[in-house]
């Protein structure tokens, strides 16, 4: 089992200095433990690295050397640093834009794509109240399509049709167009992915985003995938200049470290977090929520 961080500093504070100080003799094994804890919590190595190294100053400040629970009051500051490097606050859609509002789904296979087109369109149709169609750009796989049928048939929200027979973007074009004529206001774009990062997958998305020029171009990444999920997401992000992410399948045993990787990373927001395989699983992602999740 993890143990908690606060404890563990707790622990290094007094055992190296005999009273409950933290001192430039024992501030190395508080990094250390810091550091273990956010390795365990899935956090990528160069970014554990940079982080550790921002702390080291800020752990001999005043703030902790002056209080009289360090470990906790060290506990504090990273807390505190990693919430304002996850963005500090809670980034929502931007959908100002002149309707229908695209939103351009990117990711590989398996990330929950799909499912997230779905419970993003009940989200924009229930809390938001907005006008929502749906498409699916995925012309490989016939199953995806009739996936993103089915689905949007259960949520009442209406799928533009798709063939197989045709091109990604003349599908995404003829959607847009359908949109614009029936006073949609946001338009949501689910497209192929690969198991893999691919150049053929990659060539077609960029394509599809220069005729599209959605104004969200979000990034779904499985939170499982630890360093993949970093790798791929500096990947679609040097191609796609995202604008923001979501990451899927945190009610699984994901400890968060990929939101702080990603973000640090790609430098994008992650916009939500997904929590069950649902529909209403869904959630805003909060980085001080996060934070905690991920210093255990
Ligand atoms: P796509 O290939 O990227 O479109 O992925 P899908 O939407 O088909 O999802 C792949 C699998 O992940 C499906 O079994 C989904 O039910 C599941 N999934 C997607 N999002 C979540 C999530 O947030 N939590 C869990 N537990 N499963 C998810």
């Amino acid at each position: 089992m993890f143990e908690n961080l606060s404890a563990r500093l707790s622990g290094v504070v007094k055992t190296l200095s005999g009273n409950a100080r933290l001192t430039e003799s024992n501030i190395k094994d508080a990094l250390r433990e810091i550091r273990i804890a956010l390795l365990e919590a899935d956090v990528a190595l160069p970014v554990v690295k940079q982080f550790v190294d921002t702390i080291r100053e800020e752990a001999l400040g005043e703030k902790v050397v002056g209080s009289l629970t360090p470990g906790q009051a060290l506990v504090g500051v990273v807390n505190d640093k990693l919430t304002e490097l996850m963005g500090g606050f809670n980034d929502k859609l931007n959908l100002s834009a002149v309707p229908p509002a695209i939103i351009l789904m990117a990711g590989l296979q398996g990330a929950g794509k799909t499912t997230t087109v779905g419970k993003l369109a009940k989200r924009l149709k229930e809390a938001e109240k907005k006008k929502v169609l749906v498409v699916s750009c995925d012309v490989y796989r016939p199953a995806a399509i009739e996936q993103l049928k089915t689905l949007a048939k259960s949520l009442d929200i209406e799928c533009f049709p798709s063939s197989v027979e045709e091109k990604p973007e003349a599908i995404a074009l003829a959607a847009v167009d359908y949109a614009k004529k029936h006073y949609f206001d946001v338009l949501l774009v689910d497209t192929a992915g690969r198991l893999t990062i691919d150049e053929y997958m990659m060539q077609e998305i960029k394509n599809l985003h220069q005729t599209l020029n959605p104004v969200e171009t979000l990034f779904v990444v499985d939170a499982m995938l630890g360093q993949d999920a970093v790798n791929t997401a500096k990947a679609f992000n040097d191609t796609l200049n995202l604008t923001g992410v979501i990451l899927t399948k945190m009610d699984g045993d994901a400890r968060g470290g990929a939101a702080l990787s990603i973000r640090q990373v790609t430098g994008k927001p992650i916009k939500f977090i997904g929590v069950s395989e649902k529909v209403a699983g869904l959630e805003p992602f909060y980085p001080d929520r996060m934070a905690s999740r991920i210093l255990g």
